[in-house]
């Protein structure tokens, strides 16, 4: 038996992570969960999976979900960031999904990967802010991270069976993420001044959160995933591009010096990257049935509108500017579509925000990170610095 923990299990990738697991109930036994205030949520989980440890990153959460079970529950409940972080280390797990959104992700992700775990890496914004770290943090533990994001999934699927991340794959020319363009795919830059956020949540083909389902509508998602594969696959920002594809059939394609390219393909369905991170290096199956070209009809491609849509331009500059540039941005991006879903600005001001925090980075975000305290110091600052922008508007 493998014994698995969901960091961030009643999200979207969290459920279809337990989904997945339960179709081999004969080869997966849940060791942990985690959830941040969602009791109800994380009592039906317990109820059905019955782990040995739930932590709910809020206190009050903890105490309310561990008056909830009854007496006779194995489950131990503990809660706050600390428990949080020992879970991700918990050496009773062998594999550890991160599905936390956000940067709260960050040190739980950071702490599973030091314990030398198999890491299945959904939860991208601690890579974007931390890459290097979390790298040498895997080399020096032997954790193996899989990749879970759908387009990174794919490259890893398409590189050699003995591929690892965090290497420089061999013979790869370029490669290529794809991006369905998001509900706004082919408006003007002045027709998504009035984006609402009822729009900008409804994604054409995935069923995500709401926090990532808006970074999809500004492109800042196909952004964060640009810096998250150059750590992964350990590229340079001119080896990498994207292109939209509004099917979102085909994940990824990755060109090699022959001139070959392979692409993933496959239904828009996170149970198929996340049962390939749980199987590999086997498969095994994940109830997504599946894909028929006939019933599909047609694949199209296009280039991105980097006039309407300049978050990947700004995830390119991040990279130029390197340090903890990446940290900045994502963290200013974090609280602009906080401040979007809460109707404080318009969807434009969103990316505009992150540019900005970019625009002030001092002397020391240009240093590359040496300790996980300089990343938690960025984030603060710019979280701080748009924070300030967004009263100053109101004011
Ligand atoms: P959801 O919003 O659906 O779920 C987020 C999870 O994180 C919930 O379990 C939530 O708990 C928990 N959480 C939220 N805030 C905190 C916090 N401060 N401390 C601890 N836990 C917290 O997100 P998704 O499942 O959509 O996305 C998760 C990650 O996976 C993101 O980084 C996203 O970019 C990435 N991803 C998602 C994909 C998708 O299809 N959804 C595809 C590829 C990558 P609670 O319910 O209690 O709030």
């Amino acid at each position: 038996m493998e014994r698995l923990t969901v960091l961030g299990a009643t999200g979207t990738v969290g459920r279809s992570t337990l989904d997945v697991a339960a179709r081999h109930a004969d080869r997966y036994r849940v060791h942990g969960l985690s959830a941040n205030r969602d009791v109800a949520g994380m009592l039906e989980l317990c109820r059905q999976y019955r782990p040995a440890v739930a932590v709910m990153a809020d206190e009050a959460a903890a105490a309310e979900l561990s008056g909830a079970l009854e007496a006779g529950d194995a489950t131990r409940v503990l809660g706050g960031a600390e428990a949080l972080c020992a879970l991700g280390a918990d050496p009773d797990a062998d594999v550890v999904m991160t599905a936390i959104v956000g940067a709260a992700g960050l040190m739980p992700t950071l702490a599973a990967v030091e314990a030398g775990h198999r890491v299945l890496v959904a939860n991208k914004e601690p890579l974007v802010m931390a890459g290097e770290l979390m790298m040498r943090a895997a080399q020096a533990s032997g954790a193996v991270l899989l990749p879970i994001d759908s387009e990174h999934n794919g490259v890893f699927q398409c590189l050699s069976p003995d591929y690892r991340c965090g290497q420089r794959p061999a013979s790869v020319r370029r490669v290529v993420l794809t991006a369905s363009g998001g509900p706004f795919r082919g408006w003007s830059a002045d027709q998504l001044e009035h984006a609402t956020p009822e729009q900008a949540l409804k994604h054409p083909n995935w069923e995500m959160g709401p926090k990532i389902t808006i970074d999809s509508a500004t492109m800042m998602n196909k952004a964060l995933e640009l810096i998250e594969a150059s750590w992964l696959f350990a590229l340079r920002s001119d080896e990498l591009d994207v292109v939209v594809h509004p099917q979102s059939l085909v994940h990824a394609l990755v060109e090699f010096d022959d001139g070959s390219t392979l692409a993933h393909l496959g239904r828009p369905d996170m149970r198929v990257p996340i049962a390939h991170g749980l199987a590999w290096p086997q498969r095994h199956a994940s109830g997504v049935s599946g894909l028929s070209l006939i019933e599909a009809g047609r694949l199209d491609f296009e280039a991105p509108d980097d006039a309407a849509f300049p978050a990947i331009g700004l995830a390119r500059r991040a990279m130029r500017l390197g340090g903890l540039a990446a940290a900045v941005m994502n963290a200013a991006n974090e609280v602009a579509v906080q401040a979007f879903l809460d109707g404080r600005i318009g969807f434009r001001r969103i990316v505009d925000l992150a540019a900005e925090a970019l625009d002030a980075l001092r002397d020391e975000h240009g240093a590359a990170a040496e300790s996980i305290e300089q990343v938690l110091s960025a984030d603060a600052w710019a979280r701080e610095r748009t924070g300030a922008s967004l009263e100053a508007a109101h004011a």
